[in-house]
């Protein structure tokens, strides 16, 4: 018996932590729209997580997560970053979202000027100026890097969705490496491939080992694949779905994000797998 347990016991861990050489190396919770929590061993991220409106369309954040969200609450506590692809309203509240920085002043935030300019009018936004990072780039300007603690950070600017209309929507698209693995979200990026083959060294420079990315990428049977092949990424989960799921993303069967809690786990060959 003991044997059969001495067996058994290195299986069961094994198969809770790998699957076919895979790894689990961090978790990613679903909040709503393009609301998105990423777990790693010791970091914590949030991509838009606090926004109050959906236009009809997209989903919420439920009253009762964003509660938890708002509070602190586990899993979602002891945040380090924040990060903001844009400034629309079913991405950003600026009043949540500076009450949050308030209170929990550990917490920086990583956003574009037209978000940190909303902040600016609020009465006593001085008090988390220590907080903000904020992302001043023009369309076609080389990507930048930031690091601090233990996070590495590079943005590039893609134009917003309906281009070439409302190009002075400043829509960031976040590279982040937390802990061993990375994740990559892409806002309300347009999918124009002229967008991203510019960047084509700043995409094979890293692999991301699983991206978020809007729902409108999901177009044919082959639009996933290239889309992984052109950004270099392992895995994706669309986000920005609309609350009635399209038919079309349903046929496709592609990963989405559409109900709030939902969980993906990240998974790479081990922590030296994507290091250059
Ligand atoms: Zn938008």
């Amino acid at each position: 018996m003991r044997f059969i347990i001495k067996i058994l016991i290195p299986f069961i861990l094994c198969s809770n932590n790998s699957f076919a050489g895979q790894y689990v190396l961090g978790t990613a919770y679903y909040l709503g729209n393009e609301g998105v929590m990423i777990v790693g061993k010791h970091k914590k991220i949030l991509f838009d997580p606090i926004f109050d409106k959906n236009y009809q369309r997209f989903t919420l954040v439920p009253e009762k997560l964003k509660l938890k969200v708002l509070g602190n609450i586990a899993p979602f506590n002891n945040i380090d970053a924040i990060f903001i692809s844009h400034s629309h309203a079913d991405h950003f509240d600026e009043k949540d979202l500076f009450s949050y920085l308030l209170k929990y002043q550990n917490v920086q935030l990583i956003a574009p000027k037209q978000a940190i300019d909303k902040l600016k009018l609020l009465p006593g936004y001085k008090k988390i100026t220590k907080q903000l990072h904020e992302i001043s780039m023009k369309i076609g300007e080389q990507p930048i890097e930031i690091s601090f603690d233990g996070v590495q950070i590079e943005v590039v600017r893609i134009p917003h969705v309906g281009w070439p209309k409302r190009t002075d929507v400043e829509n960031l698209v976040y590279r982040v490496t937390l802990d061993d693995f990375t994740v990559m979200h892409l806002g309300d990026s347009d999918i124009n491939p002229e967008h991203y083959l510019p960047l084509s060294s700043f995409w094979s420079k890293k692999a991301s080992h699983h991206a978020f990315i809007p729902g409108v990428f999901a177009v044919n049977t082959n639009s996933e694949q290239s889309v992984k092949e052109r950004l270099n990424l392992k895995r994706i989960t669309h986000i920005h779905i609309p609350m009635n799921v399209p038919d079309k993303l349903k046929e496709l069967k592609v990963d989405f994000f559409s109900i709030p809690n939902e969980i993906r786990e990240i998974t790479g060959m081990g922590s030296s797998e994507l290091k250059l």
